[in-house]
């Protein structure tokens, strides 16, 4: 056996960045943009206001109040996407619109709250010849300057960002439809297993269906990768190669960037991945000080890693946890690419015995009201027993000797 971290160490070794990209903003949340976008326009373009009121000069409010009100003509009105006709001048107001251009000649806006129709009849705001204003305003007031979130020409982002939601809104502020990012990986999964069934048809005798399947495709997919089905194939070691050849190479159309299969990388006398891989491609067969998810086969095909996990349908998802996500999140072009892990107190007693290796545990942790973390078991901790893991929101790493007494500190890798 050898150490989790060492085993880590050597997948991470051999996983390269992939390629850069051009690809549209719809596309791009979750890439590691590769090229500083420089603002091409200032945001806002163009001085606006950031009220619905009235654009003015603000000596013309000076003395206004409530009781004392000024009374001015409305001069025109200006919508969000208009300019004014012409200048405002002295002794005048326009009505202006949230986002609309600031007309010449104003230095402020009132709030349209501060204003009443200066007829006193029941004639709306919206449509009066001349108003009120019921307070003084400051040169400035309400005016968002051109260039105030960002000035053109200015370094918006740099490169190793991850788009963001907000980073996709500024892109776009900016003028950019399409951003150069590190490529999404498309990553191939298939499972294998003479027992394994899809789909709803009545399990014949020592059948099961397949679980890990549809688990790591939406792995793949929550990691921000391009979930590629390769089917369930049979413990058959020419069928297992041939799926291998056409996913990666050299008999592929439109290889993947990655492979995860599960099952058949143990010591049983099935275990085909493991040898197919060992004879095609490089392999890194492991013994990982681990439980759940001892057994890793993982190798290089054509340059592209593979990840042969355990079929066990926890120990697959755990083995993903700690060797497949970090490595997509590489190739990527993500740095932190480990899930956050914070300490909690156990409220129950993590039993265990020492055998050289760290568990993992299903547990379910939340925080009180100050913010302090606790941890308890998620149900059956069996590498067999998934809805323990579908509970789960973290996977408690617990040392090699007796477990953890109720009351004691655990680590704790957040699963979301
Ligand atoms: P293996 O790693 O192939 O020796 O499989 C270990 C255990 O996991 C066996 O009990 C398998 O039946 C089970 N198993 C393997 N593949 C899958 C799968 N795709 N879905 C659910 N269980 C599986
Ligand atoms: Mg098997």
């Amino acid at each position: 056996m050898i150490p989790l971290a060492d085993a880590q160490a050597r997948v991470h070794g051999d996983i390269k960045v992939l390629p850069t990209a051009t690809v549209r903003l719809q596309d791009a949340l979750g890439l590691v943009l590769a090229e500083a976008v420089v603002a091409r326009e200032a945001i806002p373009p163009f001085a606006n206001t950031a009220m619905d009121g009235f654009a003015l000069r603000a000596a013309d409010s000076v003395g206004a109040t409530e009781g004392a009100p000024r009374t001015l003509p409305v001069a025109e009105t200006i919508a969000a996407g208009a300019v004014a006709t012409r200048p405002l001048l002295a002794g005048e107001v326009m009505r202006i619109m949230t986002g609309a251009p600031i007309p010449e000649g104003a230095d402020a806006v009132i709030m349209v709250e501060l204003t009443r129709s200066s007829s006193g009849s029941e004639e709306s705001i919206s449509d009066a010849l001349s108003i009120d204003l019921l307070a003084e305003v400051v040169v400035g007031n309400h005016i968002r300057p051109a260039g105030d979130d960002v000035g053109a020409g200015v370094e918006v982002l740099s490169p190793g960002a991850v788009l963001s939601p907000a980073h996709l809104g500024v892109l776009a502020s900016v003028g950019y439809g399409q951003v150069v990012v590190v490529r999404r990986p498309r990553v191939g999964v298939f499972s294998t297993g003479d027992e394994l069934v899809t789909g709803p048809a009545p399990l014949q005798p020592g059948q099961i269906r397949d679980s890990n399947r549809p688990t790591l495709l939406a792995l793949v997919a929550e990691s921000g990768c391009i979930p590629i089905d390769l089917g369930s194939l049979p413990d058959n070691e020419e069928l297992i190669e041939a799926a291998l050849r056409k996913a990666v190479g050299p008999d592929a159309d439109d290889p993947c960037d990655a492979l995860v299969t599960s099952g058949g990388v143990s010591m049983g006398d099935f275990d085909f991945v493991k040898r197919v891989l060992a004879r095609l491609g490089d392999l890194n067969w492991m013994q990982v000080a681990i439980k759940p998810a001892k057994p890793l086969a993982f190798g290089l095909l054509m340059d592209t890693p593979i990840f042969g996990l355990p079929g066990n349908p926890v120990s697959s998802m755990v083995s993903f946890e700690l060797f497949a996500r970090p490595a997509l999140l590489k190739m990527m072009g993500r740095k932190q690419t480990e899930r956050t892990a914070i300490w909690a107190v156990s409220d129950d007693r993590m039993s265990r015995h020492g055998d050289g290796k760290t568990h993992f545990m299903r547990v379910v942790v939340d925080q009180d009201s100050e913010g302090a973390w606790n941890a308890r078991s998620a149900g059956g901790q069996g590498s067999h027993q998934l809805t323990a893991m579908a509970r789960a929101n973290g996977l408690a790493v617990v040392p090699d000797g007796d477990g953890i007494e109720p009351g004691g500190r655990v680590r704790v890798m957040l699963l979301d």
